[in-house]
């Protein structure tokens, strides 16, 4: 990494009293997406009705859908979305091992790398010189450029489901995984009970 400071080491806004007292007692959530598309994050929302009472038993922290951008206390439960495509994923998914009790590998990009492991058969030099300089969409009479800053996180020569980088305690597959799923091994983990998807929920054929 070349990076000085880690994103998650950036100072944070303190939260309020009162918000914070409501979190207690709480089982804390945090969800994140990498390489992915966010259709698992909007599988998550297809819970639909069943969110709001879920908010007595759940608060969740560091999440696309609260836009808060810091796990700020020790979560039991991470959910991640995509796969891992660079650096900047690496960083991100070793925090969320690092401060969440149970990991979860959501939909098939984060289970086996999904459609952007695609790539995984080409040289990524190939890739971006496909996506940036023999693309059909480029500006014609433009100079290609592929895009190249400090501040663009480097690309992994391949994509890798999250399991190859931190272990992942339970894998929920799909392209998106259906709603009920993730409700139903949400439910299982916050009422401690041990996590059994019923095949009705976890097959595509
Ligand atoms: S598994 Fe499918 S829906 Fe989920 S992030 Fe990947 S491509 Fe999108």
């Amino acid at each position: 990494m070349t990076d000085e400071v880690r994103s998650d080491e950036l100072p944070t806004t303190a939260v309020d009293p009162v918000t914070s007292s409501g979190r207690d007692g709480k089982v804390k959530v945090a969800m994140i997406g990498l390489c992915g598309c966010w259709g698992c994050t909007l599988s998550f929302l297809d819970m639909d009705e069943r969110i709001l009472p879920l908010l007595t038993e759940i608060t969740i922290l560091r999440s696309s859908l609260t836009d808060i951008k810091r796990i700020t206390e020790r979560c039991a439960i991470g959910f991640i979305e995509g796969g891992v495509a660079n650096e900047d994923n690496i960083e991100t998914l070793r925090h969320f091992r690092d401060n969440c009790d149970v990991l979860i590998s959501v939909g098939a990009c984060a289970v086996w790398g999904g459609v952007p492991a695609m790539r995984n058969v080409f040289e990524l030099k190939d890739c971006l010189a496909e996506a940036y300089v023999d693309s059909p969409t480029a500006v014609a009479g433009a100079a290609p450029v592929i895009p190249f800053h400090p501040d663009i996180p480097r690309l992994t020569t391949k994509v890798h489901p999250c399991h190859e980088v931190v272990e992942m305690d339970y894998f929920i597959p799909g392209c998106p995984p259906d709603a009920d799923a993730i409700f139903a091994v949400l439910d299982d983990l916050i009422h401690g009970r041990p996590v059994a998807l019923p095949r009705s929920l976890n097959h595509y054929d």
